[in-house]
């Protein structure tokens, strides 16, 4: 363990930039005494205390040298060996859209057709004046081939619509009556960038992939701007809880945007938001001057929009991620993207140029490539600048592509929560592939050796947005529910330091503000987490039973757990 000596080291620094020299420093508000404080500093360094005085980290160091900074007025806090980390970063997330399907009818999780059945049952009860049944969160491998029956949804929602997303975003089922209202028939065509699954004889079936699902969903009543709000103050709780301060917001509409602008505006967003607001792939470059418009209308105290989310393909279980070589057993089935490559690069071309920074949604080898193409182009048309662009989700990485992270300074935005080798990944995405392809399913650690600046985030309301969840299973790569045993894909597999780092300090790098997030370093925000057990000392297998207890943001409480 490099505890004890790094901990000096870090003591004497910490005290040579927080206080005059000769004088002692004024007390602090706040001491955190007798922890271990895994810093994430360059060296990754331990130390036992920490001291905040008006939100701001202004001592880290050893125990007894944090005794100077207390007097009567200061709260020293016994942490008694229990974990103090960086409040965590999550680099993509949905907390608006999460929120609201969480105040719904929530369906993430259960773990059989039938719960989900029983789930929506319970709901539509509990709604009954409701015009349609809407939410979301039913898991593909449910159903067979992810694809439930509109029979099915009407065994449980007979008198009304009711649409109902897959807990991936890219799948919507829908009822009979929904259908209905939609027009949807035998004689509806897909859309360009979308699929109306079908039974035998061409009828819909109920499930709808990518744009088809906007046929059904066209038609639900739009949004109140209170709902917008209520379902960010539930996104912001349920993130605080999970310690995180900071939240790249994934793809904000201007609904979104208001709502995190409005809660700003009151003082009472707790967490720092970059929002990625969702460019209009169909429009393309046409699209760039209402993103400024955005971009400049909405900032605040804790919140900007300086971010654009570009779709390139939608998911690989559906083959609707756009690959290289066809998906197996589906012809010449290669997927599809959202835009051409020469329109991809214009696009990239010009929000670059407007100093944007490009959040990118890509999924399959064909889409991660067309991306860094794009990327790469818009560095050769406006030169070299620090725009950290980044690649959400990178399930498939062609190997060739690997090394273009580093070269072209793109951040690989990994969710290593989905690494874990689930049903998702056996039954559904690696017969597609088949073995030599599935060698490349989410690389985490070949971008990492070639160089490649790594950060992480849930993707929430898709899957859980507990970082701990994330970081055991980017150390374990398996279901956390099945205990240690063997790792799926063990070479993709990144150490504990490494898996928190990507989830504080290059989470911070993401958003641009490592200087002042991301480590526990004198002068930074007091953006930290008591965690009830030290990480490093427990089986990676049980990080995901270890509780947050405490989160401050700017040296202020915005999560307590009971009896902390
Ligand atoms: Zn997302």
């Amino acid at each position: 363990m490099l505890k004890p000596l790094l901990a000096a080291v870090v003591g004497t620094l910490a005290l040579g930039v927080g206080a005059p020299k000769g004088s002692p420093p004024a007390p602090a508000d706040l001491v955190f005494q007798h922890g271990a404080v895994y810093t994430v500093d360059a060296a990754r360094s331990w130390a036992e205390a920490v001291a905040v005085t008006g939100g701001r980290i202004v001592f880290v160091g050893t125990g007894a040298a944090a005794a100077a900074w207390i007097g009567p007025a200061t709260r020293v806090v016994d942490l008694s060996g229990k974990m103090l980390l960086p409040a965590f970063h999550d680099s993509h997330v949905h907390p608006v859209s999460g929120g609201i399907e969480a105040l719904e009818c929530d369906l993430h999780g259960l773990e059989s057709a039938q719960a989900v059945l029983d789930a929506i049952r319970t709901c539509a009860a509990k709604h009954p004046d409701a015009k349609w049944i809407r939410g979301g969160g039913w898991d593909l491998p449910l159903f067979p081939n992810g694809n439930p029956s509109k029979a099915l949804l009407d065994s449980v929602v007979p008198d009304r619509p009711a649409l109902l997303e897959a807990s991936d975003g890219h799948s919507a089922w829908a009822n009979s009556k929904a259908l209905a209202i939609a027009g949807i028939t035998k004689a509806t065509p897909d859309p360009p960038h979308g699929r109306i699954e079908r039974d035998a004889s061409g009828e819909p079936g109920g499930t709808l992939r990518e744009e088809a699902v906007h046929l059904v969903s066209s038609h639900l009543p739009p949004r109140t701007a209170k709902e917008y709000a209520d379902g960010l103050r539930k996104g912001l709780e349920v993130a605080n809880a999970f310690g995180l301060t900071s939240l790249e917001e994934a793809s904000a509409s201007k609904d979104d945007l208001e709502a995190y602008a409005a809660l700003d505006a009151a003082g009472a967003l707790t967490a720092r938001v970059s929002a990625s607001i969702t460019v209009d792939t169909d429009k393309g470059v046409a699209d760039v001057p209402r993103l400024e418009e955005l971009r400049a209308r909405y900032r605040g105290k804790r919140f900007h929009a300086d971010a654009a989310k570009i779709f390139a393909d939608g998911v690989l279980e559906t083959r609707t991620a756009a690959v290289l070589e066809p998906y197996i057993g589906f012809g010449t089935d290669r997927g599809k993207t959202n835009l051409e490559p020469a329109d991809f690069r214009a696009l990239a071309t010009a929000l670059d140029r407007d100093g944007f920074q490009i959040h990118v949604h890509a999924i399959g080898d064909r889409a991660v490539r067309d991306t860094l193409d794009a990327l790469e182009a818009a560095q050769k048309a406006n030169g070299v600048r620090d725009s950290r662009h980044h690649i959400a989700h990178l399930e498939l990485i062609d190997p060739a592509d690997i090394p273009r992270f580093r070269r072209l300074g793109v951040v690989a935005n990994f969710q290593p929560f989905w690494a874990n080798g689930d049903e998702y990944i056996t039954k559904m995405t690696e017969p597609e592939l088949g073995p030599a392809r599935s060698r490349w399913i989410y690389p985490i650690a070949s971008v990492e050796k070639a160089g490649g600046v790594t950060a992480f985030g849930s993707d929430w309301s898709v899957s859980s947005m507990n970082p701990l969840d994330g970081i055991e299973v980017a150390i374990t790569h398996r279901e956390s529910s099945k205990g240690p045993g063997p790792a799926w894909l063990p070479e993709e597999r990144i150490d504990l330091p490494d898996a928190i780092a990507g989830y504080t300090i290059r989470g911070a790098y993401l958003d641009f503000t490592e200087k002042e997030t991301g480590s526990i370093e004198v002068g930074k925000a007091a953006d930290l987490i008591v965690l009830d057990r030290n990480l490093f000392e427990i089986p990676p297998s049980q990080i995901h039973e270890t509780k947050v207890l405490w989160t401050l943001l700017d040296g202020k409480e915005v999560y307590r757990a009971q009896g902390f």
